[in-house]
Formats: C-alpha cells, structure tokens, sequence
C-alpha cells in the first residue's frame, strides 16, 4: 500500500481538530502526524509525544538547522509549529495514511510537496461570529490568543480557493460524515 495525506486545515476554531479526532477514532487505517511546536502545553488536557512534540525554541531551530522539517510556520508571533519528516515515515511505516491537523499554509506547502498523494480539506465555519463563540466556548485561549486567531482569519479565508475542497462546519455530525465520505473518495483513487 502507497501512504496517503489527508490534510485539514482551517482558520482556529473552525473545528478541524474535533474532525480530524473523530476520524481518527473511527479508522484504525489512519495515523497523526504529531507536529512540533514551541508554544506551552495546555495544562493537563495536552501530552508531549501524543498532542505535539513540546519543544524549546533552541531545540526547534536546531531540527531546522538539520533539514528535519518538510514544513514549518511561526504560526502566531513567536510560536512556532512543525511536520518532522521523520512523522510522515513513522505512520508510513506503520502500514497507515497520514492525517494531519495543521496552519493553512503549513497545509498547503505538504499539498504542493506531495501532489495527488495528499488531500488537502479546508474547514470553514458559517459566520465569523460562530468562530468566535467556538473559540470562547472551547475555553482554552486567553483573551489574547483568542485576538491574536481571530486577527488572523481574513488572512487565512483567502487561501481557500488553493484547496482541493472545502467542507463548511456547521451542524457537527452532518460534517463528520461528510468528512468521511472524502476521506473515502480520496482513498478509494
Ligand atoms: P480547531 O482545531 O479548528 O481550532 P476545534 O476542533 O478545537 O477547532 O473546535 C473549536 C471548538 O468548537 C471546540 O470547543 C469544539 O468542541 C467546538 N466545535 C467544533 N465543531 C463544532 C460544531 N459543528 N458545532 C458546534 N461546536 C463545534
Ligand atoms: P494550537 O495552538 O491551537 O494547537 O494550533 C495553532 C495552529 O497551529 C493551528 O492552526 C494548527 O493547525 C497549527 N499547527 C499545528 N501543527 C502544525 C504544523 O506542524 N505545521 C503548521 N504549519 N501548523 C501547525
């Protein structure tokens, strides 16, 4: 079997991660890719090594420094996130297609590398004022994380047309099984 990329990608909020975990609880043929970043942990809701690799910043320009990256980003001001190569050939190796749950333009440097191998999903929610009772309701941010993702929306919305499809996520379990079905169509190639 030839590994496959499935790529979801969205402004903050917009609920990739709650698709991507779902899919991945419910198709044992898919493996995460676990990125690096250098932002702090969320207390006890994030573990090293399952949620990110948790990195110092020293640690993270060195894996630069040695070509260990296919893609990184200073996603917000000073945090930067990762997809190690050696992640893709992890899940790879494990016999499965690789899933990932990163920045838009993190998304489309993996699409742009692996061409038809990938798919690349862009997740949008129906209104900006939905995002930003996601973010509030989600609990995780400080107020001014939840500033520094919603500034950075516009931005990120006008990178949707450069995706294979987009999948709006409104009523959630309309857009699992939505997500499936692309996941199917795209494996089934
Ligand atoms: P992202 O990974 O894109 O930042 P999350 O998956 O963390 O987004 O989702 C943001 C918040 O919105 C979470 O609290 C999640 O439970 C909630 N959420 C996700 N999808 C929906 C939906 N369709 N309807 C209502 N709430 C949702
Ligand atoms: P969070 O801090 O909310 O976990 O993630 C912030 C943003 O970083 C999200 O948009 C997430 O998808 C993105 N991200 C996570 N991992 C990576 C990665 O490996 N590369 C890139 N480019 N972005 C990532």
């Amino acid at each position: 079997m030839q590994g496959k990329l499935l790529i979801f990608c969205a402004p903050s909020g917009s609920g990739k991660t709650t698709i991507v975990k779902h899919l991945l609880a419910t198709n044992p043929n898919l493996g995460f890719s676990i990125s690096a970043c250098t932002r702090d942990r969320r207390g006890r809701s994030e573990t090293h090594g399952k949620d990110y690799y948790f990195l110092t910043p020293d640690d993270f320009k060195k894996r630069i420094d040695n070509n260990e990256f296919v893609e990184y980003e200073e996603v917000y001001p000073g945090a930067y996130y990762g997809t190690l190569k050696s992640e893709i050939e992890r899940v790879w190796s494990e016999g499965k297609h690789v899933i990932f749950d990163v920045d838009v333009k993190g998304g489309l440097s993996l699409k742009k590398y692996y061409k038809e191998r990938a798919l690349a999903v862009f997740v949008k929610v129906p209104s900006m004022e939905i995002l930003e009772q996601r973010l509030r309701e989600r609990k995780t941010d400080s107020e001014e994380s939840i500033s520094a993702r919603l500034f950075k929306v516009k931005f990120e919305m006008s990178f949707e047309d450069k995706f294979d499809t987009t999948l709006v996520n409104d009523n959630l379990e309309d857009s699992l099984k939505k997500a499936q079905k692309l996941m199917d169509d795209f494996l089934k190639k």
